[in-house]
């Protein structure tokens, strides 16, 4: 992401930040359709607003991109020299804790996904079991 945007590309930029549907969440979810679950997406008005929901469970589904979220570590994301950037990835991420935090109180259990982490299907499909404490022969639905 260059540093020098026009006001006009910045604020296109961050919209975009917003919008659902991004391609590695559409990954995920062909994943979890594969993988036999169903679930539900962004619902309304739960705390956090995340991705993916499995409501009987209570359990929730972040699918964050490296960037946006300032994934740690990772080489999808490196961070921007401008101040404006720092200062925006880093509310992202203090958002994203406490949307975590929020689905907590409410007896939720969140997993969080990062967009790096998608290529590797098999570990992000055991991953993905192991969170909604799927029965082992469920997984064998997935190639
Ligand atoms: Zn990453």
């Amino acid at each position: 992401m260059p540093d020098n945007l026009s006001p006009e590309m910045r604020s296109k930029i961050m919209r975009s930040v917003k919008s659902k549907n991004t391609r590695p969440e559409l990954a995920v979810r062909k994943l979890l359709s594969a993988m036999g679950c169903r679930y539900r997406l962004h619902r309304r008005g739960l705390a956090g607003h995340p991705d993916i929901v499995f409501v009987r469970k209570k359990k929730a589904i972040f699918v964050h991109g490296c960037f946006w979220h300032a994934h740690r570590g990772c080489s999808f994301s490196h961070i921007p020299s401008s101040q404006f950037w720092q200062r925006k990835l880093s509310q992202n991420r203090e958002r994203d804790k406490r949307s975590e935090e929020a689905l907590k109180k409410l007896g939720w259990t969140s997993m969080v996904i990062w967009e790096c982490e998608i290529p590797d299907f098999l570990t992000l499909k055991k991953r993905l079991a192991r969170f909604l404490e799927l029965r082992p022969e469920t997984n064998y639905l997935v190639r």
